[in-house]
């Protein structure tokens, strides 16, 4: 096939609105995909792509395996098994005080990527705005670039100080971003790479700007019960925010279910609908046998959500610890999966081996056996500068798995 340069097809806005296609026309890995092979062929620990490598809970496995065994394995129902939906809206009003129609204003979908993908593509026209904070999780910006939307980002800078916590957004460029030409306003917290949990007075800002300028809230809350200090707040629970709202989530961080892809969507009963006319066509349904599992994990007592969030700040905790021994600048998360890290303050010790966080982590399996993933690919190529020397580590792995790598990331500075 011949790839045209100019106008770009579908396909190629996707990648490269994801920073993925090259100007010979050929197309990259995600970050991700790249640096897993990466792991696997060089043998180093992987701290790039989150996943957990432990298993979830047993009650969820043993959920899987009776589904398939009792025969749930046809097509579920369009929205989803009603088992599940009924959970998702148990989950919403136990956890967050939602009271949630489990079958009008809930949908289950093939995790939260999909649900992200139904929902921009329902509602970004060509030329429409999209706000979402910058680094921003990847499939943003190459979904919006399909939809022929233009992604408007407001920056998160890590700003070391006592007073105020890492990455928060600076008001009034928020206020800037978003304008009439705003279609919607994605809001991801607890953030990935930062692991910034946004405070309230932001989300009531957006609330308060998506209304006047007449704007839709997407809210990407995966690490929702991975939060190490506080509880998380949806969107949706501020006032005047539900109407226009759409909640997103997925079971695969909270349940250690990374590879089920089960996600939901919810919020009212007439935007879940246009979702659903855009995701039955999608995948129209997924992960039969899953969906069951997913609702006795949402059903698991509170001890389980707290102990998980307790079990993941330890290792926060132990890497972060690692990673400054190692002599990296560390930003401690407050949520999340991730703990980014400056490695700026290593490149002089190792006399400028590399240029920039790509460079260093595409050779960090070599230089020290471990693999992360640069900030950088969260960033468009016009401002990759600004974070060049800031690297992505998952800390979502055993505790031997963390002090190993910790120990091998101390030899950068030895050589
Ligand atoms: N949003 C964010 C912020 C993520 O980090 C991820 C994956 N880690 C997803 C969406 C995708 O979730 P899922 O695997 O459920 O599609
Ligand atoms: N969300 C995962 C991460 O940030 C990656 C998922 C993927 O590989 N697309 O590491």
């Amino acid at each position: 096939m011949t790839v045209t340069p100019n106008p770009l097809l579908p396909w190629q806005r996707t990648a490269a609105g994801a920073g993925l296609l090259a100007a010979d026309g050929s197309v990259r890995p995600t970050i991700f995909a790249e640096m897993s092979a990466l792991a696997l062929a060089s043998g180093a620990i992987n701290l790039g792509q989150g996943f957990p490598d432990e298993d979830g809970p047993p009650e969820v496995l043993e959920a899987a395996r009776e589904a398939i065994a009792s025969g749930l394995n046809q097509y579920p129902p369009g929205p989803g098994v009603p088992v599940l939906r009924e959970a998702i809206a148990r989950h919403q009003a136990r956890w967050y005080g939602l009271e949630t129609d489990a079958s009008t204003e809930v949908l289950v979908t093939a995790g939260a990527t999909e649900a992200l993908a139904a929902t921009i593509l329902a509602f970004v026209e060509p030329g429409d705005e999209v706000v979402a904070f910058e680094p921003a999780y990847d499939a943003y910006s190459a979904l919006v670039a399909r939809a022929g939307g233009v992604l408007r980002t407001v920056p998160l800078r890590w700003t070391p100080d006592a007073e105020r916590p890492d990455w928060r957004p600076d008001p009034d460029e928020l206020r800037a971003a978003v304008t009439d030409r705003t279609r919607l306003v994605l809001v991801n917290s607890p953030h990935n790479p930062t692991g910034a949990v946004l405070d309230r007075d932001v989300l009531e800002l957006v609330v308060e700007l998506a209304e006047h300028h007449d704007a839709l809230i997407v809210t990407d809350e995966v690490y929702e019960h991975l939060v190490f200090d506080g509880r998380h707040v949806p969107v949706a629970t501020l006032p005047g925010a539900w109407a226009r709202t759409l909640s997103i989530s997925s079971g695969g961080k909270t349940f250690n279910t990374t590879g089920w892809k089960i996600g939901w969507v919810t919020g009212p009963a007439p935007l879940i609908t246009a979702v659903l006319a855009v995701k039955q066509y999608l995948t129209y349904v997924n992960g039969g046998p899953f969906q069951p599992a997913i609702a006795a994990g949402l059903d698991l007592p509170d001890s389980y959500f707290t102990a998980a969030a307790d079990a993941l700040r330890a290792k926060r905790d132990l890497l972060a610890d690692g990673l400054t021994a190692a002599g990296f600048g560390v930003s401690l998360p407050a949520a999340g999966y991730f703990i980014v890290a400056d490695a700026a303050p290593l490149a002089g010790v190792a006399d400028g081996r590399w240029d920039d966080g790509e460079t260093l982590c595409r050779r960090l399996p070599e230089l020290a056996g471990v693999v992360g993933v640069p900030v950088s690919a969260f960033v468009p190529a016009e401002r990759r500068g600004d974070v060049a020397n800031l690297v992505r580590f998952a800390f979502c792995k055993r505790r031997d798995v963390l002090e190993e790598a910790s120990a091998r990331l101390t030899r950068l500075r030895a050589r």
